[in-house]
């Protein structure tokens, strides 16, 4: 866990000092869970964004993607639940003064927990070797069955007091578990409370008329109540899906672990309206097809496990989380959830407007149901960023950080480094970098030697640097270094786009 910790801590200040995130205003001592993307952390945002894009509403015939506005009418906040049930329960320590969330205290100390199953399970694969049987470890050694009883017990316990809003029961669960407060290391608690996460502000410029709206909490709203125009518009058959990607705004109680939770974000959702009766099938469809994506993408299958919910929001039939491993343990990374007719019956009934659709196979009438899927797309930054970032010693003794970026979500992909700064070299290579502009994102680069130009475009994750050599100007031919493996290959100029594209593809 230290390790993990230290290389959590590097790879924060490897995104400062590289150019993929920054803290937001930094020269005036920052802002509280707020961040910029900079120049290479915004492409690679960009290009997750579109790689989402692209396989949710281009591959499919029947989603559609849609870009509402963040300002919305109050009503739908009331209409969604999320103006009296948005909370979080909340908790201060009375000597650091430090705020919490409740549930996170109690998740983290069941984290704690895991922790030792998982070493006790370290321990016994190591000592069985080949024949280890997790499955029969975990269900059958006293210790871990003990542990996992306590977790399993514990969490079902603060579920249920979150159900029926029970905060004093919550304390005392706290309070019982002899959770301390990790600054002041004290057990010195306040009552629980609860504090609604929306921004609000005011639309008006006189006062008196000025009414409150909020800054959306979610992206999924703006495509509910724009369900029958799209349908309409879009000539949409059920079952069919609208996508939207876009900001959201929460005012988290605790900002912690740099882009994974922030209070101004990104999300990429889908909402896939189906008939009411096949909802629990396309919650499987999805589940699955979510994780594929995933998969697609290329990083470690290991990295990433499904989480059921135990506890449903009122509205939800099923729900799932897909967690990944971050450098601090496997968190939330995308929901999947079915959401039944809540949203749409809910804004039917706020509005007065009917939000059906007639299904002419059934030859009726329905407000359609529900599946969503929601990811957030700073989240999926930092488990790429999490990925990539690999320290390694070389054969000749020496050291390079490499980002391994996906190749086809990497902020640039090719760097042309004319081999030295005469010669005519810079000439053609500028001539190649042309050539290759207009299809990729490229960079030029004829500063310092050639090895170290090849560990700056290894920091920021660019999978291929082309160099241009004496070669190049009699033979027409380059060297194209490859960032991972380090592998060199002589590649003619005149190939050179051919064998890019294949390479990311
Ligand atoms: P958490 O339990 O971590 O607060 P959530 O269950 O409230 O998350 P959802 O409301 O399901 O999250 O939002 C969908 C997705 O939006 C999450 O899976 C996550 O990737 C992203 N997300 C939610 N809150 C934040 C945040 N504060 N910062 C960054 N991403 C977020």
């Amino acid at each position: 866990m230290a390790n993990h910790e230290e290389q959590f801590r590097k790879l924060v200040s490897h995104a400062k000092e590289y150019g993929f995130i920054f803290p937001s205003s930094e020269i005036y001592d920052g802002l509280a869970a707020v961040y910029d993307y900079a120049e290479y952390g915004s492409e690679l945002k960009k290009n997750i964004r579109d790689y989402w894009w692209k396989s949710m509403v281009q591959m499919h015939e029947n989603i559609v993607g849609i870009d509402s506005a963040i300002f919305m009418h109050p009503t739908i906040w009331k209409a969604s639940g999320h103006v009296d049930a948005f909370n979080d329960p909340m908790i201060d320590n009375k000597d650091s003064k430090k705020r919490y969330r409740a549930d996170v205290l109690v998740e983290d100390y069941c984290a704690k927990i895991e922790a030792k199953v998982e070493k006790e399970v370290e321990k016994a694969a190591k000592r069985f070797g080949e024949a280890f049987d997790r499955e029969q470890f975990v269900t059958t050694n006293a210790r871990v069955v003990e542990y996992n009883k306590k977790i399993a017990e514990v969490m079902h316990r603060m579920n249920h007091d979150l159900e029926v809003n029970d905060l004093s029961d919550l304390k005392r669960l706290i309070e019982e578990l002899e959770i301390a407060c990790p600054v002041s290391g004290t057990k010195n608690w306040t009552d629980i409370r609860q504090f609604n996460l929306m921004f609000s502000t005011k639309v008006g410029s006189v006062s008196e008329d000025a009414s409150t709206i909020y800054l959306r909490p979610e992206t999924a709203q703006g495509i509910f109540v724009n369900f029958l125009n799209v349908q309409k518009t879009g000539r949409m058959k059920i079952p069919f899906g609208i996508a939207q990607t876009g900001k959201a705004f929460r005012n988290e109680i605790v900002a912690r672990q740099f882009i994974f939770r922030m209070r101004e974000f990104e999300q990429m959702e889908m909402q896939f309206f189906c008939a009411p009766g096949t909802e629990k099938e396309w919650f499987e469809y999805w589940k699955q097809e979510r994780m594929r994506w995933h998969l697609d993408l290329g990083l470690p299958a290991g990295n990433y496990r499904f989480h059921d919910h135990e506890k449903l929001a009122h509205y939800a039939n099923a729900a799932t989380d897909i967690e990944y491993n971050f450098l601090f343990g496997f968190k939330e990374l995308e929901g999947i959830h079915s959401r039944t007719d809540y949203d749409l019956s809910r804004h039917q009934e706020f509005s007065g407007k009917k939000l059906q659709y007639f299904d002419t196979e059934r030859n009726e009438s329905y407000v359609p149901y529900v599946i969503e899927t929601s990811i957030g797309l700073d989240r999926m930054c930092l488990a790429v960023l999490c990925h990539a970032y690999t320290e390694e010693k070389l054969e000749d003794g020496s050291e390079r950080v490499v980002m391994r970026i996906p190749a086809k979500i990497a902020p640039y992909k090719v760097a042309v480094l004319p081999l030295v700064r005469k010669d005519g070299m810079p000439e053609k290579a500028r001539e190649i970098l042309k050539s290759l502009q207009p299809l990729f994102m490229c960079q030029y680069e004829e500063k310092d030697t050639i090895g170290r130009r090849y560990r700056r475009q290894d920091a920021i994750g660019t999978p291929f640097c082309i160099t241009v050599d004496t070669e190049t100007l009699s033979e027409e031919t380059v060297t194209v270094r490859e960032r991972d493996t380090m592998q060199q290959e002589r590649i003619a100029v005149k190939d050179l786009v051919s064998y890019i594209a294949r390479r990311i593809a």
